[in-house]
């Protein structure tokens, strides 16, 4: 498997390094012969290259099996035509990575302010109210004059169609319950299409329960009784915000992983940004994009029907759920260690990890 890894900005080189260190551990382990390249994105580039992503990156993100993406300081960017192109966007949209996988759960030895949990967001990914990745040419938002201004947002039945399968599929061999989330009471036209292509999705898999919820009213669901849900599928904006909230009820947003899947690449990347606040200070919790990580090398069993991949997957995320346990983390999950002592940590844990199938 050839991996592309790009640190990115931020907290982004830090959490890269401690990410790798594991990653090479689970290459010699599970004998996964991986092919590991290092590339820039971000402010990096743009300053190497007056871009931050390049035509050149693309091709070889391409050619490669899957992409492991840190964390990018989007709001710097806000000119493509200075080259301050969002990379997240960049790859969602040139690779079709439609489907942004978002799990979250509680651990044991973790504290959370709720009850114990475990579903996943599927959010949409390459649409919806994202002006930058909504239209064929152009930017979905407008200055109509200096005080008007309006953002679009698009929404369409093949993307609706697919993240809703992608849900089904995943709760299939979850605990077969899908809720469907939507503002279909105001959005009528658009989340009204949503909703009832979800529900006509769901005729093809009458082993899974459904149910559906209004945006507003599921934040408040997740905070009360998060431990009702199992995979959540929603539209792009409202499964980043709801995400965002699910992997803090977690324990924090450092446990944040996620990965990008289109039919032929995936994509791995923590859920939150480059956290400029605490950047540079060895402070940042490596697991949302160590867990990424895993999620890709998951996502790569799949794909080329290679378990070994998914055994190494199993076991990064099991040495996880005991590193949190024995406290071996960062200070926003309770323990004492840096990143890269929390990279080192795990990946020495890797070596003793059993999987009990
Ligand atoms: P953020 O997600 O970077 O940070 C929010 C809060 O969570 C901060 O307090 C931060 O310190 C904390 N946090 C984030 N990751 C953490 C980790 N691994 N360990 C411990 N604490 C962590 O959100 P923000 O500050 O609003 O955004 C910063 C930049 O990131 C902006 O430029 C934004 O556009 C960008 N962003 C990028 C992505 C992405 O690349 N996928 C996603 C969200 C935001």
């Amino acid at each position: 498997m050839k991996i592309v890894m790009i640190a990115g900005d931020g907290i982004g080189p830090e959490i890269s390094v401690a990410t790798k260190e594991v990653l090479e551990a689970a290459n010699k382990i599970f004998k996964l012969n991986l092919t590991i390249e290092d590339e820039i994105a971000g402010h990096e580039s743009l300053k190497k290259y007056g871009s931050t992503v390049t035509a050149e990156l693309l091709k070889k993100v391409n050619a490669a099996d899957g992409l492991i993406l840190g964390p990018m300081s989007t709001y710097d960017f806000k000119d493509e035509s200075k080259g301050e192109i969002n990379p997240s966007k960049f790859f969602r949209k040139s690779l079709d990575l439609y489907a942004n996988i978002r799990p979250a759960k509680t651990y044991p030895g973790l504290k959370s302010p709720v009850h114990d949990f475990d579903l996943v967001v599927v959010r949409e990914n390459t649409e919806g109210f994202y002006a930058d990745r909504n239209m064929e040419e152009g930017n979905g938002e407008i200055l109509v004059t200096p005080d008007v201004a309006i953002s679009l947002r698009r929404i369409t039945r093949q993307c609706c169609e697919r993240i809703a399968r992608s849900a089904f599929e995943l709760a299939r061999s979850r605990k077969k319950h899908v809720t469907i989330v939507h503002k279909a009471n105001v959005l009528k036209i658009a989340d009204g299409m949503f909703i009832k292509i979800c529900h006509d999705v769901a005729k093809e898999f009458p082993e899974v329960k459904v149910d559906d919820f209004i945006v507003d009213a599921m934040a408040a669901h997740l905070v009360r009784a998060p431990q009702n849900f199992d995979v959540i599928v929603t539209t792009n904006m409202f499964g980043d915000i709801l995400s965002d909230l699910t992997a803090e009820l977690s324990g924090s947003l450092g446990l944040a992983a996620s990965v990008n899947a289109g039919l032929n690449h995936a994509m791995a990347q923590a859920a939150h940004g480059s956290a400029p606040d605490i950047a540079g200070k060895n402070i940042a919790n490596p697991f949302s994009l160590i867990l990424s990580t895993a999620l890709l090398l998951e996502w790569h069993s799949h794909r080329s029907n290679k378990p070994e991949f998914a055994l190494a997957a199993k076991s990064i995320m099991l040495a996880a759920e005991q590193a949190i346990l024995a406290q071996n983390v960062t200070a926003d999950i309770g323990g004492n260690l840096g990143t890269t002592q929390v990279g080192s940590a795990l990946a020495k844990r890797l070596y003793s990890i059993e999987i009990l199938d």
